[in-house]
């Protein structure tokens, strides 16, 4: 069977995961929810053959629960209204994928959290490089201890290509470009690290004086110590035309991955060097591949009742962490 997906928010990564749902085999796209109903509703749902009957708006969401061609729904809202829809959706009785960052506080998290366990739905966070196989083999290359002991990594995400208003907005987005791509490059730190940091050192810094940043961060560095002694340095800007990239610096062995974050069509490519010798590879990430991935894995979950591989707990650490780094910060208008 096919688990019917609703997506919340038909912007820019919806349009991603509705091509990824039409490729998927085991979830499609059964219901459409969104502020524009005829502009964007009835053209996706005449696209994808989704009855007119199941476009719903954000004030007639709460109808989904009648339904039953609507299994869950996909949270790709502004990150402020990731909360409110994910336990609107559980309160529906509808498992829920939301999209990072889970939410804008780690106390909305454990909202989110608490509401789907009540309803018993499942509740998954796109954090799409759990699934991308060059993370998965390097994942387990580096568990395995093919690099020694890992003393640290580097990890970076910057640029700012067609950033809607929204993302520079406080109340919206929750914070600037940390919430946006820092949350990429400090998830897979924690993922590798396999431990929470416990340590946190921050600089903020906004070049621009244009007004643009006037309610978020520009760019931001920090520096965390994890419990086994591993530092790493994870940053993100919104201003630096810049890529973005995952160093692991072991005992014994290293490895690069440059571009490591970006969806679409890139080509991963990483390189180093191991006990037993050189390593390099690539991967293409061609949209909307990891998307398909990330979904048909949901939809697994969902089928065979099991833990989706980054539950809501994976979003709120992350949210715990982000929470330290913005108060080692201190002021964020540097
Ligand atoms: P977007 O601006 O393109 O889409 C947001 C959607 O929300 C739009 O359809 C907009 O109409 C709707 N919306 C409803 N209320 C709104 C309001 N008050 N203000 C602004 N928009 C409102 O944004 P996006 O790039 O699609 O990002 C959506 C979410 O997906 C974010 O949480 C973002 O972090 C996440 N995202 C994830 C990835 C990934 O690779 N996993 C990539 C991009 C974005």
């Amino acid at each position: 069977r096919q688990v019917g997906i609703a997506p919340i928010g038909l912007g820019s990564i919806a349009e991603v995961f509705m091509r990824a749902l039409s490729k998927s085999r085991n979830a499609k796209l059964t219901g459409l929810v969104t502020g524009h109903p005829v502009e964007k509703g009835k053209k996706f749902a005449a696209m994808y053959g989704v009855a007119d009957s199941s476009i719903y708006t954000y004030e007639t969401f709460d109808n989904i629960r009648n339904n039953h061609d609507i299994d869950a729904v996909y949270v790709a809202l502004p990150n402020s209204m990731h909360c409110e829809y994910t336990i609107r959706a559980a309160e529906a009785g509808k498992h829920v994928f939301c999209e990072k960052p889970m939410a804008i506080s780690s106390n909305e998290c454990k909202r989110m959290i608490d509401a789907c366990r009540h309803a018993g739905v499942k509740l998954m966070i796109g954090y799409r490089l759990h699934h991308e196989p060059v993370f998965l083999k390097l994942h387990e290359l580096v568990r395995s201890g093919a690099l020694g002991e890992i003393l640290q990594f580097q990890a970076g995400f910057y640029g700012m290509k067609n950033k809607q208003e929204w993302r520079l907005n406080r109340a919206l987005a929750g914070g600037g470009s940390m919430f946006d791509l820092g949350v990429y490059a400090l998830n897979t730190i924690r993922w590798f690290a396999g431990e929470e940091p416990v340590d946190f050192r921050t600089l903020v810094a906004t070049r621009d004086k244009t007004g643009k940043f006037d309610s978020v961060e520009e760019t931001v560095n920090c520096l965390l110590r994890f419990p086994s002694g591993i530092l790493a340095e994870c940053g993100s800007s919104y201003g630096q035309s810049g890529t973005n990239y995952f160093q692991i610096n072991g005992t014994t062995g290293h490895v690069r991955v440059e571009p490591a974050f970006s969806y679409g069509d890139s080509i991963l490519k990483y390189e180093g060097k191991t006990e037993s010798g050189d390593l390099a590879g690539s991967g293409a990430v061609y949209d909307p591949d990891q998307f398909v991935t990330e979904v048909t894995h949901f939809a697994n979950s969902i089928l065979q009742n099991t833990e989706p591989a980054t539950p809501g707990e994976e979003g709120m650490k992350d949210l715990l962490s982000i929470e330290e780094i913005y108060k080692a910060a201190g002021s964020l208008q540097a």
